[in-house]
C-alpha cells in the first residue's frame, strides 16, 4: 500500500522586493518531507510565518515548489493541477471569503463535479444533498447563498465542497481559527469523524496546539520553513524532543501538568521569530534556543531518529532513555 501523500524535500522561495541593489527573498519552505497514510491525520504546528500555509498551498497545487516532489498514492503529480485537484482538496481558513457569494450552495458544492464532468445534473444534485447531510446541514438549504449562513455552517459547506470529489487527501489550513470558539469543536469533530469514516489522509494546520492534539495521529512542528520535529502526537506532546517544541508546549496550556514536570524548567520562548528574509545560520532556532551550543550557529541539524517514527532536527536530540519509554 503506497503512501496516500508523500512529499519529498519541498522548497519554496518568494521574491519579496529589493533592499538597495539586492533582491530580497524569503525561503518560506526549506527542505520539508512528509508522508501520510490513508485514514491518518497529520497536524502541522508552528508560529505564523513558519511556512505552514506555503507548505499547504504546495500540497494542494496552489503553489508549485521550486524543487522537491509530491506523490499521491504512489504517483508523481508534477504539474498536472487538474489531476492533483481530483485527489487533493483544501478547506480554507476563512469561510467568509472562500465561498463565492454569488453562487448558491448547490452550485458551490457541485462545482468540482462539474469541472471534472462527473455525473448528470440530476446526479450532481443528489450528490449535493448527500454531501449536505454528511456535514450536518439540511439538503433543503441548497438553494440559499453563503451570506444566509453562520460561519460554522459556511465552513461545513466548504468541507462538503472539498469532499465532493472524494479526495484521497484533505488539506485544512487553520479551518476553525476564523470561527467562534463555541463552534470550533463541532467543526473539528466533524472533520475528524469524516476523515476516519472516509479513510482520507488529513493534513491539519493550526497554531492552536490543543486542536492538533485532539485531531492529529501524528504531528509535525515547523520553525522558519523547516521541520523541527515529527512523530506520534502523544510522543511529541508528552515528551517533546526538540527545544522549540518544548518551548511551544511550555507556553501553551495543553500539556498535562503531571507531564510538564518532565521539562526541566518552564521554557520561555523569547521574542518573535527572526526575519525569514535573513534566517539564522546553522540551526535556524539557535537565536532563541535555551540550550544552544557553538555548533548550532554553524551547522544545520539533520532529522535524527529519537524513537520509532519520531525524529527531531537538533544536534542535542537524544533517543529516549529505555526506562522512561515504559512509564
Ligand atoms: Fe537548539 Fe542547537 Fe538543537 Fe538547534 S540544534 S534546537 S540551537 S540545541
Ligand atoms: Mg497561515
Amino acid at each position: 500500500e503506497p503512501w496516500a501523500l508523500e512529499a519529498t524535500d519541498l522548497r519554496k522561495t518568494f521574491a519579496t522586493g529589493r533592499a538597495g541593489l539586492r533582491r530580497t527573498k524569503v525561503s518560506a519552505v526549506d527542505g520539508v518531507s512528509l508522508r501520510l497514510r490513508a485514514g491518518e491525520s497529520l497536524g502541522i504546528v508552528g508560529e505564523s510565518g513558519c511556512g505552514k500555509s506555503t507548505l499547504a498551498r504546495m500540497l494542494v497545487g496552489l503553489e508549485s515548489p521550486d524543487s522537491g516532489n509530491i506523490q499521491i498514492a504512489g504517483r508523481p503529480i508534477g504539474d498536472n493541477r487538474r489531476e492533483l485537484s481530483r485527489h487533493v482538496q483544501m478547506v480554507f481558513q476563512d469561510p467568509y471569503t472562500s465561498l463565492d457569494p454569488r453562487m448558491t450552495v448547490q452550485e458551490l458544492i457541485s462545482e468540482p463535479l462539474t469541472v471534472h464532468r462527473i455525473g448528470t445534473a440530476a446526479e450532481r444534485r443528489d450528490r449535493v444533498a448527500e454531501l449536505l447531510r454528511l456535514v450536518g446541514l439540511s439538503p433543503e438549504m441548497m438553494a440559499r447563498y453563503p451570506h444566509q449562513f453562520s460561519g460554522g455552517q459556511r465552513q461545513r459547506i466548504g468541507i462538503a465542497r472539498a469532499l465532493a470529489l472524494e479526495p484521497r487527501v484533505l488539506i485544512c489550513d487553520e479551518p476553525v481559527s476564523a470561527l467562534d470558539v463555541s463552534v470550533q469543536a463541532q467543526v473539528v469533530n466533524l472533520l475528524r469523524d469524516l476523515q476516519r469514516r472516509m479513510g482520507i489522509a488529513l493534513v491539519f494546520i493550526a497554531h492552536d496546539l490543543s486542536v492538533v492534539r485532539h485531531i492529529a495521529d501524528r504531528t509535525a512542528v515547523m520553525y522558519l520553513g523547516r521541520l523541527a520535529e515529527t512523530g506520534d502526537t502523544a510522543d511529541v506532546f508528552d515528551s517533546p524532543a526538540h527545544p522549540y517544541t518544548q518551548a511551544l508546549l511550555s507556553a501553551s496550556p495543553v500539556v498535562d501538568p503531571t507531564r510538564r514536570r518532565r521539562l526541566a524548567d518552564r521554557i520561555v520562548l523569547a521574542g518573535d521569530p527572526p526575519n525569514p528574509t535573513n534566517p539564522p545560520s546553522g540551526c535556524r532556532f539557535h537565536t532563541r534556543c535555551h540550550i544552544a551550543v557553538a555548533e548550532c550557529a554553524t551547522t544545520q541539524p539533520q532529522m535524527l531518529s529519537v524513537g520509532g517514527g519520531w525524529a527531531a532536527a537538533c544536534h542535542l536530540a537524544q533517543r529516549e532513555p529505555a526506562d522512561s519509554s515504559t512509564s
